[in-house]
């Protein structure tokens, strides 16, 4: 973006699965990577930096279906890190919305909103006069609290401030209104800056930051759609190669009716999302828990999607294919880790289509037993359980049938049979049945040990460049220069087995990073690491910084076989094995 030639250093998009970090399960803008730098931590790239951050917010699925909301999507972004604030930010963006060498925008159709000032922090008024000193009406200047125009770690503490967003009417061009407001979905945010200018404290005070900084958050595919005289994100090239996909293969028109409409989105939007997801370095496959089961929710519900337009066939690899092309000049990751997401998302399909007729029969005689309109938790947990649908999609069977859900008595179901397979889980060590959560600890853990073989294998230096679980393998990334010989996969396989065979037990101890560090090598940027940290060793054959979870002996985890060594990207290689 514009932002090159005032002084920003480029910097690439991370990861959409934020590394080392268990408490969210994928970024949700651009600012998240840089979290460390906004408190204070010195970045490579100086004080000013800008970035296209591939982002996924599941909390936004509900919206999907509107013209203007994803669950993934990419935010523009630029920042300063005690540099600039307000300001130069603000001439920034209007320069930047405004001027023909860059987007061009008409500023009749703009507005923008401010922060009202409420009992902690006063109106902003520096902002405000900023807007109008460069040309917007003051009623084009919304002046809205803290629900809009605030960022920060809501109820806790920490850096905050008022924000300044920036609004662009889609509507025609001689019915734009003479003030702004919000409420209208013909003004569509494209833009967000925040001014991290107050610290939270414990107390509820909020006092004056030090270090000011500057967030900014542009979404990529509204302001395309903006700048082709769209109101539709769907319409740019961003999507359309995809909708025309879901065209051809249902035999359906996009603007046939709104339920259609919104079906074709919802597809194109969850299949996109759970490619980039599964395409990224750090991609995860569909599975029962964390980034996995969001994948399996996207891909059920476009295909149930799929199954309201009338496509009875597996359609989702097709579709891949076309983000896949859209995405790969932008994204190589994507390309590169092409077979893993089609293998993947055609593996899922033909999983949940087995069960989703049947699924659907059940779910239409409970429709037609239930007196009080309301589906109990205990068939939610059926259809969940037997059938594999996902607690949304049967809210949204339902809504559209006028019914409603017991989502508590759905949970209820839900820890009842958590605490059921946790005991199923206790008698693996008496030779039960394992559950899915106890696999995927195995490989975990077995993924600790895989590490330290290389490193005794290959020579000491070797790191972790991506990993990624599901029930059935382990996936791990690692720099090495080229193919591993038949012998070294022979002898890696070999060392992890006899530490298995010798029931090594594994110790977590928690400290202070600063001390952990001393002690472990660590495979990621050390500023990316909580200040307390887990430190998992297993005997004296490995130490390593992770969440966990881990067994605690390894003797469980059976048979470790490496079934594939690739390249992953240059210089790197990629493993998978398996336990059993
Ligand atoms: P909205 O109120 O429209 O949901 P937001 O306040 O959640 O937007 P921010 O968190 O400020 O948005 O994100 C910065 C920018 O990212 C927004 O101005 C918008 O252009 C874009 N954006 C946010 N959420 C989405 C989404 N779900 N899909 C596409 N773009 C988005
Ligand atoms: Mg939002």
């Amino acid at each position: 973006m514009g932002g090159q030639s005032k002084g920003h250093t480029i910097i690439p998009s991370a990861s959409l699965i934020p590394e080392n970090d268990p408490t969210v399960l994928f970024t949700t803008a651009g600012m998240h990577p840089l979290v460390p730098y906004l408190l204070g931590e010195k970045h490579a790239g100086g004080k000013r930096v800008t970035s296209c951050q591939k982002c996924v917010r599941t909390d936004d699925i509900d919206e999907v279906g509107d013209a203007t909301h994803h669950t993934f999507f990419e935010m523009l972004g630029n920042w300063s890190f005690n540099d600039y604030f307000k300001e130069e930010a603000i001439k920034m963006s209007w320069e930047f919305l405004t001027s023909k060498n860059c987007l061009g925008l008409d500023p009749k159709r703009l507005a923008v909103s401010v922060f009202m000032g409420d009992a902690d922090a006063p109106f902003d008024q520096e902002s405000f006069d900023l807007w109008k000193k460069l040309g917007v009406p003051e009623k084009r200047i919304a002046k809205l609290p803290k629900k809009n125009n605030w960022w920060g770690p809501a109820g806790q503490t920490g850096p905050c401030g008022p924000d300044t967003e920036m609004f662009y009417w889609v509507g025609d061009s001689d019915k734009v209104p003479e003030s702004f407001n919000d409420d209208n979905v013909l003004w569509v945010e494209i833009w967000n800056d925040v001014f991290m200018q107050y610290n939270k404290k414990a107390e509820g005070v909020y006092e004056p930051l030090k270090q000011k900084n500057v967030d900014t958050g542009m979404g990529l595919e509204r302001t395309l759609a903006v700048l082709n005289g769209f109101d539709d994100n769907y319409q740019t090239e961003l999507f359309w190669p995809i909708i025309l996909k879901v065209e051809e293969i249902s035999g359906r028109e996009y603007i046939e009716n709104k339920d259609i409409t919104k079906s074709m989105r919802v597809i194109a939007d969850h299949i996109r999302s759970a490619v980039m997801i599964m395409g990224d370095d750090m991609g995860v496959g569909p599975s029962n828990t964390d980034q996995g089961y969001v994948v399996r929710r996207l891909i059920r519900r476009a295909i149930r999607h799929g199954r309201t337009l009338g496509i009875k066939e597996n359609f989702c690899p097709e579709i891949a294919e076309e983000v896949i092309q859209i995405f790969a000049d932008v994204y190589p990751e994507v390309e590169r880790n092409r077979q893993f997401v089609i293998t993947e998302i055609a593996k899922e399909e033909s999983k949940f289509r087995n069960t989703l007729e049947e699924g659907i029969k059940k779910f239409e005689e409970l429709k037609l037993k239930i007196e009080d309109f309301k589906i109990s938790g205990i068939n939610v947990f059926d259809l969940y359980q037997s059938f594999g649908f996902p607690l949304e999609m049967t809210i949204e069977l339902a809504k559209e049938k006028g019914l409603q859900v017991d989502v508590d008595g759905f949970e209820e179901e839900m820890k009842k049979h958590q605490e059921l397979s946790r005991a199923g889980a206790e008698q693996k060590f008496k030779g039960g049945l394992a559950d899915t959560s106890e696999i995927s600890t195995k490989y975990h853990t077995a993924t600790h040990l895989l590490l330290a073989a290389l490193n005794k294998v290959l020579g000491e230096g070797i790191y972790q460049r991506g990993s990624n679980i599901t029930t059935e393998r382990l996936r791990f990334d690692f720099n090495w220069p080229e193919k591993l010989t038949a012998e070294q996969i022979k002898a890696v396989e070999d060392l992890v087995n006899e530490k298995i065979k010798a029931d090594l037990q594994v110790v977590m101890t928690e400290m202070p990073k600063d001390s952990a560090l001393k002690e472990v090598k660590v495979s990621f940027d050390p500023s990316k690491y909580p200040d307390m940290v887990k430190v998992y060793k297993i005997g004296e054959f490995s130490v390593e910084l992770c969440g966990g979870p881990h067994v605690e002996y390894i003797g469980v985890l059976g048979k470790f076989t490496i079934i594939k060594e690739e390249a992953s990207s240059s210089g790197v290689r990629r493993i998978k094995a398996i336990l059993e």
